[in-house]
């Protein structure tokens, strides 16, 4: 295999596979330019095919907590690899990553493993709907869930209004039962929940919205959530796709502890690999087949080799993994705050746990509104700038910051 560099690759890449890419916001279509190539990582750092050292602050999107090929995933990865890479039977290794989860979040009494965050939130939602007889699902704008149909809607307003589809292809039948509020606007929720609340199948949040840029969730927004849909019988999903096992030892929940019935889980817990969750209360999860009537399966399923890198991973995440990344998002917050204030930049830095972002705008940022005045061209230019020296940032204004527990004071330096 001749060694090619990132131009080069991209440029085949873009002959065969749409925008040269397997997820759209690799494409660098945000910040503009080519995507670096990566030939491989370790630790703190990618290794890009234009002979590039870089400091990582993407991690994976979230899931490479310990740092890249981290020894004890590798050997987990390689050992369950030796013995098979799938049987479509049931295994040791799923079951102690079950009980591994189980063991850390109380509010989780029965897990189904599934392979992506989307199929967790698509299975949670059709549960939601099967445990209550009910069709509408309730989100918040610039919360994200995957790209199931039913949650590509996002109304700009700050009234509730009836979906409509955000993408091509969706159907608006299949946004039809999915209603859009503002974020972190309680009023709004209760004056759907007052209206037709007795078609609310669920409410899904993200526990800290980190998909519009970190948001954190107003003081008692969660509770009053899960309050409300206790009075009216519809189901709260928590979406700790994201924020599970990151932003703390038991995700959002270590950092406020509000009981969903549901909860969705991805990213740490397959340690790099494809695998996610779905849990929560053992009477709503008894609902799926074969116990129950609601359908949802998975040929890759559980895979013994993504089941035991998340094991690996899980058990790795001590609680000095914990404080180091806390430590390290203190770090990077201050470094970049001192430097665009002398630099008299206006930004807006908001924290969630151990996750944090910037926006270039002068703030507050409370919701998806808020995140849309930031200037994003300004992005765009720091992006490339942090590239040019050796930082890999999200190439988009709308992510978090990632950390990982292989950052040190060499990589923060940098
Ligand atoms: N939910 C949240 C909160 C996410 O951040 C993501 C992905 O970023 C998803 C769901 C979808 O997960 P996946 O990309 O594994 O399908």
């Amino acid at each position: 295999m001749a060694p090619m560099n990132s131009a080069e690759l991209f440029a085949r890449s873009t002959a065969l596979i749409p925008g040269g890419v397997n997820s759209p916001v690799r494409a660098f279509g945000a910040v503009g330019g080519t995507p670096r190539f990566i030939t491989r990582a370790e630790g703190p750092y990618l290794f890009d095919a234009d002979g590039n050292r870089l400091v990582d602050l993407v991690c994976g999107w979230g899931p490479v907590i310990l740092g890249h090929a981290h020894p004890s995933i590798v050997a987990a990865i390689t050992d369950a690899a030796g013995r098979g890479t799938g049987y479509g039977m049931p295994t040791q290794y799923e079951l102690e990553l079950v009980e591994e989860i189980v063991a850390r979040i109380p509010t989780v009494a029965k897990l189904r493993l599934v392979s992506s965050g989307t199929e967790a939130t698509m299975s949670a939602a059709r549960l939601a709907r099967g445990f209550t007889g009910r069709p509408t699902i309730v989100k918040f704008a610039g919360c994200y869930h995957g790209h199931a149909d039913a949650f590509l809607a996002s109304a700009g307003s700050g009234v509730a209004t009836f979906g409509l589809p955000d993408s091509a292809g969706v159907t608006g039948a299949a946004t039809h039962d999915t209603v859009v509020v503002r974020y972190n606007d309680l009023a709004a929720v209760e004056a759907l929940f007052a209206d037709i609340g007795d078609t609310i199948a669920c409410v899904i949040t993200e526990a800290a919205p980190a998909n519009m840029g970190v948001i954190t969730p107003a003081a008692g927004f969660n509770q009053a959530l899960r309050d409300l849909c206790t009075r009216y019988g519809a189901l709260l999903i928590v979406d700790e796709v994201l924020t599970g096992f990151r932003a703390s030892r038991t995700g959002w929940y270590g950092v406020e502890p509000v009981t969903p019935d549901l909860v969705t889980f991805g990213k740490v817990m397959g340690g790099g690999l494809p695998a996610a969750a779905f849990g929560g209360r053992a009477d709503v999860m008894d609902k799926l087949a074969p116990l129950g009537p609601v359908y949802q399966a998975g040929t890759l399923s559980g895979n013994p080799v993504a089941a035991a890198a998340g094991l690996a991973t899980l058990r790795g995440c001590t609680d000095e993994v914990y404080a180091h990344l806390a430590g390290c998002a203190d770090t990077i917050v201050d470094i970049v705050s001192e430097a665009l204030l002398v630099a008299g930049v206006p930004f807006c830095v908001n924290r969630a746990g151990t996750l944090f972002s910037f926006f270039f705008t002068d703030g507050p940022v409370a919701d998806y509104d808020d995140a849309r005045r930031q200037n994003v061209a300004q992005d765009a230019a720091f992006f490339h700038a942090m590239l040019d020296a050796g930082v890999h940032l999200p190439p988009s204004a709308y992510e978090a910051w990632f950390v990982s527990a292989a950052h040190d004071d060499a990589a923060l330096e940098a």
